[in-house]
C-alpha cells in the first residue's frame, strides 16, 4: 500500500495503532503542562474516546511558568485558567474522565527536592494501580523541554513501583519542531507507528482553540509570554502523532 500510494509505511489508522499499543479498555496519559496532551496526542484521544475506551489524563505541572509577568493575574488565577482550559479541551476531544492536576512548579520539574520527586512517582503508582490501564503514554524521552524529560523519566518510576504492569508508550509535542538532531529517536532504539489524524484534525485543532491562554487571548498584559501562533498550530495539527514504544 505504501508504495501504491506514496504512504509512509508507518501510518496506520486508530484500530491498527489500538492492537498494535495492546490498548483494549483504557489508557493513561501522563502530560508536563496543560496543552500537551492535545498537542501531542489529541487525534488518538479523540479516536479512543469514541471507541468507549477510559481515557485518564494526569497533569504534573500547574502551567504558571508561560506567563510569569503578568501583574493583573496572580500565579494562582493563571493556575487556576490553565485547569479550565485542560477540561474544555479534553472534552472537545470526547473525553468523559475528569483529568487530575498534581501542580508542580511549571519549568522547575528538574531541580524538584527528591522527596517531591518520590512522592509523585508514588501518586502515580497509586493512579495505575487504580485505573489499571493498558498503556500509560509519556512524553519522549529526549523533548527539548526540561518538563517533558521530567516527565518520561517519572512515568518509568511510577511503573518501576507499580503493582499493575502496563506499556509505556512516549509521544512527541516539541521534538518534530524544535528538536535537535540529538534528540531525535535513533534506530532501533524504539518501534514506532504514526497515526493517521486526518479525520480528526479539525477536533484537535478546536481543542488546540480551547487554550485560550496559550493564544494570547487571556493574560493580555504579559505579550512576552508564549504563544500558540496559527502557524505553529497549523504546524502541530499538520503531521501525523508519533507513539514510540521501548523495543
Ligand atoms: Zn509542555
Amino acid at each position: 500500500v505504501g508504495a501504491r500510494t506514496g504512504r509512509h509505511l508507518m501510518v496506520v489508522e486508530y484500530a491498527e495503532l489500538a492492537a498494535w499499543l495492546g490498548l483494549h479498555r483504557c489508557l493513561l496519559v501522563i502530560v508536563p503542562h496543560s496543552d500537551d496532551e492535545t498537542i501531542g496526542c489529541g487525534g488518538l484521544l479523540v479516536h479512543a474516546a469514541s471507541a468507549g475506551i477510559e481515557c485518564h489524563v494526569v497533569v504534573l505541572t500547574d502551567g504558571a511558568a508561560s506567563h510569569p509577568e503578568s501583574v493583573a493575574w496572580s500565579r494562582s488565577a493563571r493556575v487556576d485558567v490553565r485547569r479550565r482550559e485542560c477540561e474544555t479541551a479534553l472534552k472537545t476531544l470526547g473525553v468523559r474522565q475528569i483529568p487530575v492536576f498534581l501542580d508542580l512548579p511549571d519549568a522547575e520539574t528538574l531541580t524538584l527536592p527528591a522527596s517531591l520527586c518520590a512522592a509523585t512517582a508514588t501518586r502515580l503508582a497509586h493512579a495505575i494501580e487504580r485505573i489499571r490501564p493498558d498503556i500509560v503514554l509519556t512524553t519522549w524521552r529526549r523533548e527539548p523541554h526540561c518538563d517533558h524529560r521530567f516527565a518520561f523519566v517519572i512515568a518509568n518510576e511510577a511503573l518501576a513501583v507499580s503493582q499493575h504492569k502496563a506499556q509505556l508508550v512516549e509521544y512527541m509535542v516539541w521534538t518534530p519542531i524544535t528538536g535537535g538532531s540529538d534528540d531525535q529517536p535513533r534506530a532501533d532504539e524504539t518501534q514506532y507507528r504514526l497515526l493517521d489524524i486526518e479525520h480528526v484534525r479539525d477536533r484537535k485543532i478546536a481543542a488546540l482553540r480551547a487554550h485560550r491562554s496559550q493564544l494570547g487571548q487571556v493574560f493580555k498584559d504579559a505579550p512576552a509570554g508564549f504563544t500558540l501562533t496559527s502557524d505553529l498550530i497549523a504546524e502541530m495539527t499538520a503531521r501525523h502523532e508519533r507513539y514510540d514504544r521501548g523495543s
